[in-house]
């Protein structure tokens, strides 16, 4: 029996829903937050499946979890799958979690296929991918590839005012029975199996996304402060009103983003506004900007007139601009891409090439070694919602060409 005969569908997609029982929300939605006793159930859980294998669980600096299946060579530089266990606050049941249940069933696979791998593989589960609870996301990832120090997000918070640095030591003490790994490593390879998030796949009728890069992302906090004030009593001319400023600001930053090709994204998701009354001109008005793009030079200049943009627009709000996330394209390594091709066309699966428009944690494993993804198709594109769904056939088809690649690169 080959490794990708022995993935079982059923196996795995009781393991999700398992997983989705921690942190269950209204509507078959997920609320799993990083750091979180929800996500130390979860990952306890995982360990012990794992552990039915005998793959060894041992946890990083960053609290990054790590399953390793050994190979026949203990000089070997191993094959790393997975993904990330957090959810977005009203999150689905398959973001993050299928890529690390699928990378344990591919291991589980080639344990009762009874096949033997040079390599050892591991199966990562990233701390913090989302970034609902501790923004910037990826912070597991972006520790371990040296892209950020950890204790550069020490001081960040959660809206209970906890620092992440003490979740952190909180989370690293209740797994202190773990032996510690060292925080970075250098693979031979990484593949990383998501859903797509996108509508693509099921519009087309494919089973296989052949991911070859993630678009760039930049994100900014605008902060216009301006002077609150009587609703019935001030006069136009007198007022400094932050929510007008930040209309103008908003118009002319969709002046800049226009594309008339549709590539480029832009978004204001988030307004917050003080004292939020009806009847008081607004002292302080700040919106976040999510701007993303596949090409790097449209990405930093259309970032970069950020700030002069909305400093031009606005009339008399003092303007504060930070940036929060900065992520520049990549391209994924025609090593896994070519891998996850040859798999899927093996398996006969209606597959397709296609560039992610969601960041992922493998965008920070790409300067460190070469790195892939295997999209699966999710009904209507819906992701960060309760409605998040994906066929328990088209999740196996992905995590047989996962075992696949695996068994591959892990000879490789
Ligand atoms: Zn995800």
């Amino acid at each position: 029996m080959s490794q990708a005969a022995a993935v079982s569908e059923q196996r795995q997609w009781d393991r999700l829903m398992a997983m989705a029982r921690i942190g269950a929300i209204p509507g078959d939605g997920v609320n799993r937050a990083c750091l979180t006793e929800l996500d130390r159930r979860a990952r306890r859980l995982l360990i012990g499946w794992a552990n039915e294998i005998g793959a060894s669980a041992t946890v990083d600096a960053a609290a990054n979890l790590w399953l390793r299946r050994e190979g026949t060579d203990p000089r070997a530089a191993a094959v790393v799958t997975g993904s990330h266990m957090d959810t977005q606050p009203n999150g689905g049941r398959f973001d993050g979690i299928y890529g690390v249940i699928a990378g344990l069933e591919a291991l589980t696979a080639l344990h009762d296929a009874g096949t033997t791998l040079r390599r050892p593989i591991d199966v990562v589960a990233w701390t913090n991918e989302e970034g609902g609870r501790f923004a910037p996301g990826c912070m597991g990832s972006m520790a371990w590839s040296g892209c950020r120090r950890v204790e550069e997000f020490a001081d960040v918070v959660d809206p209970d005012n906890v620092r992440f640095a003490d979740a952190l030591d909180a989370h690293l003490a209740a797994e202190a029975d773990l032996p510690r790994r060292t925080l970075g490593s250098q693979p031979h390879a990484y593949v990383e199996a998501h859903i797509e998030q996108g509508p693509r796949l099921e519009a087309l009728g494919r089973d296989i996304g052949i991911v070859t890069g993630i678009q760039g992302s930049r994100w900014f906090t605008v902060t216009l402060t301006g002077e609150t004030a009587h609703a019935g009593t001030t006069p136009l001319a007198l007022r400094r009103d932050a929510v007008q400023d930040m209309v103008r600001a908003i118009a002319a930053l969709n002046a800049l983003m226009h594309d008339p090709n549709d590539v480029l994204r832009f978004t204001v998701g988030r307004i917050v506004v003080e004292p939020n009354t009806s009847n008081s001109v607004a002292n302080r008005a700040s919106f976040t900007i999510d701007l993303r793009h596949p090409d790097k030079d449209v990405l930093l200049a259309r970032g970069d007139a950020v700030a002069g943009v909305v400093q031009a627009a606005v009339r008399d709000a003092g303007v504060m601009v930070q940036e929060t996330f900065h992520a520049l394209p990549v391209a994924f390594s025609p090593l896994v891409i070519d891998a996850v091709e040859r798999a899927a066309a093996e398996h006969r699966y209606g597959h397709l090439r296609l560039a992610s428009g969601a960041f992922h944690d493998a965008q920070f494993v790409v300067p460190v070694c070469p790195t892939g993804m295997i999209f699966v198709p999710c009904r209507k594109g819906i992701s960060h919602n309760p409605a998040e769904y994906a066929e328990p056939s088209q999740l196996a088809a992905g995590t047989r060409v996962l075992a696949h690649v695996l068994a591959e690169l892990g000879n490789g």
